[in-house]
């Protein structure tokens, strides 16, 4: 993964080789515009330091890409990242995903878009990571509308139109891996990332790595953890988190209510407003939530909860309520460790944690690219 630039000498002692033999793989590297070196700056040296200037390694941040592509159930997004993991180029069309072959299809058209914009070929791209909530990802039961995604390899067919390695995450782990890489997780070894979109999921990452379970299917709580809001389920049951976890839930309640039709953005709108049967239904809601949340949190016990995905915008009173509805549900200790934080990678959480899951691939392409680019005489000048 990126990291800020490193000490030469530090390199050495990390890798244990010799300066002769770091240099000579760094030019090589730095021919093929992999990696850059720098002289430090003489003003920005300590005064009266001797010998000779230290050198430091950076990689190019746009050495190579990876692009993201989330499957909403209302909207279709691709991205390309750079190395470090920052967008550089976005396009999202809305979308419902009812036929896979013709959201592949979207998507592919979505991708030679994007790259346009970034300014890249797809050569240069590492690979794709598609995220999609839980409902219609390949090997997953998918049910009602989206029934079509349940024998449908999305990573396969896309992988054969574009020609790039091509993965599905989930997107609650999508969103838990860009988090704990360059969110409100850095530096964290265990969280859960609480998707809140349609398909409410949790994503655990477990001593630093995405825990997956012997399915797939860990975290997979909507029709799982149960709320005391008994509200009726379209899976027949009552009371699943999915029936009070997402901007459509939301607002249908809100609708029930106040006797009118609420849509999403209208939700957001009453909210930003302070709509007082909105903020107080709101807090309900994140209440819920929260008591639905505690069983995993008592079970995992982790020391930091990220709440995201779409309800995640309704900010800090959300967070407040389903933080409150954890407590009511954990030990004293427990609740004592735990932060209850929102997303710091907001909406772009997931599609970019679906990048990144390519950028791991980043060392192995870029050294092949390497190898076919003779060294430089950068070492004999420095
Ligand atoms: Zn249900």
């Amino acid at each position: 993964m990126y990291r800020p630039p490193t000490r030469r000498t530090d390199l050495c002692d990390e890798l244990d080789t010799s300066p002769a033999n770091l240099a000579r793989q760094l030019a090589s590297l730095a021919a093929a515009g992999i990696v850059n070196q720098s002289v430090e700056a003489p003003t920005r040296r300590p005064h009266g330091a001797r010998g000779r200037p230290p050198v430091f390694v950076s990689l190019i941040p746009d050495a190579a890409h990876a692009l993201g592509i989330e499957i909403g159930t209302r909207t279709l997004r691709a991205v390309v990242c750079d190395l470090r993991g920052e967008i550089v180029a976005s396009h999202s069309v809305p979308w419902f995903p009812v036929d896979p072959n013709m959201t592949i299809g979207r998507s592919h058209e979505l991708v030679e878009h994007v790259i346009v914009d970034a300014g890249i070929a797809l050569d240069g791209v590492i690979g794709v990571g598609v995220t999609a909530a839980h409902a219609f990802t390949a090997h997953l039961t998918a049910t009602g509308a989206l029934a079509a995604w349940s024998a449908f390899e999305p990573a396969t067919e896309l992988g054969a139109r574009l020609g790039v390695p091509v993965s599905v995450e989930d997107s609650a782990i999508a969103g838990g891996v860009a988090e704990h890489r360059m969110g409100a997780g850095l530096g964290r070894a265990d969280l859960m990332y609480v998707s809140l979109s349609a398909g409410c999921a949790i994503g655990f990452i477990l001593s630093g790595r995405p825990h997956r379970g012997a399915t797939g299917h860990a975290g997979a709580v909507a029709h799982a953890a149960m709320t005391a809001g008994r509200q009726p389920c379209y899976c027949g049951r009552y009371g699943c988190l999915e029936t009070v976890a997402s901007p459509e839930a939301v607002a249908g309640l809100l609708g029930k209510l106040s006797g009118r039709p609420v849509t999403p953005a209208l939700l957001f709108e009453l909210l930003r407003a302070g709509d007082r049967r909105a903020r107080r239904l709101l807090a309900e809601v994140g209440g819920l939530i929260g008591e639905a949340l505690a069983p995993a949190v008592s079970l995992f016990n982790p020391g930091l909860c990220i709440i995201g995905g779409e309800l995640s915008l309704a900010g800090e009173p959300l967070v407040v309520a389903i933080r409150d509805g954890i407590e009511r549900g954990v030990r004293p200790e427990i609740a004592a460790r735990l932060s209850v934080v929102q997303s710091r990678r907001g909406r772009e959480a997931e599609v970019v944690g679906a990048a990144i899951t390519q950028l791991a691939r980043a060392p192995e392409l870029l050294a092949r690219r390497a190898e076919v680019v003779p060294g430089s005489e950068w070492d004999a000048e420095h």
